[in-house]
């Protein structure tokens, strides 16, 4: 992690500026490539998230590896993943505009240190925020977007996927194809990882 990285994550760690404060296990703040062109950003973090301190470790997190593997070729160490809250809402609820607005410096920060050419939001709640519109994600999705130093491309959140079956998996491998066209035109070394490989 670059060392104004670090100083915002170790901040993170002791932040008490919403009430999400108090039932969290870890402060979940982000993992991977900090040097990476590719960002993906999730809602906030489920029980297992909380557990261990890291994004997307569940079982969304399981379908997000294996469809960045499958049509991107990545691995997550290669990308930096983080979320919209940094703490758990209670029985996974909605993270509440209080609650998003405490935390959105920590991921303004990420996003100007990490300085992404493709940002990848995951769900309703980054895709909004980050385009800071009130449409919702089906409308949202199938599109990139001009963004900070590159793109954005919303995709659907992979718990929906893992509900919804067909339909938003189709969207997700979609937009993933997307966003991995946007390294390229990037001209991003992690364009030409190869894919398919897994299927
Ligand atoms: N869902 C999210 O939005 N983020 C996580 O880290 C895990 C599940």
């Amino acid at each position: 992690m670059p060392a104004s990285l670090a100083v915002v994550a170790d901040d993170a760690a002791t932040c008490t500026r919403c009430s999400l404060a108090t039932g969290r296990t870890n402060v979940v703040f982000g993992m991977g490539d900090p040097g990476s062109d590719l960002m993906f950003i999730g809602e906030g973090p489920g029980a297992e998230e909380d557990k261990q301190g890291l994004p997307f470790v569940g079982r969304s997190g399981q379908l997000l590896d294996r469809l960045m593997a499958e049509e991107m070729g990545l691995t997550r160490d290669r990308v930096y993943i983080a979320n919209v809250v940094k703490c758990r809402p209670p029985n996974n609820r909605d993270p509440l505009p209080d609650e998003i607005e405490a935390c959105r410096p920590f991921l303004e920060a990420q996003l100007e240190l990490i300085a992404p050419k493709v940002v990848v939001t995951l769900g309703n709640f980054a895709g909004k925020l980050l385009l800071r519109s009130k449409d919702g994600i089906t409308k949202l999705r199938g599109r990139s977007y001009p963004f900070a130093t590159g793109v954005l491309v919303p995709t659907v959140h992979p718990a929906y996927v893992l509900r919804g079956g067909g339909e938003p998996m189709a969207q997700m491998r979609a937009d993933l194809v997307r966003a991995k066209q946007a390294l390229a035109d990037a001209d991003s070394p992690l364009a030409t990882s190869p894919t398919g490989t897994d299927r």
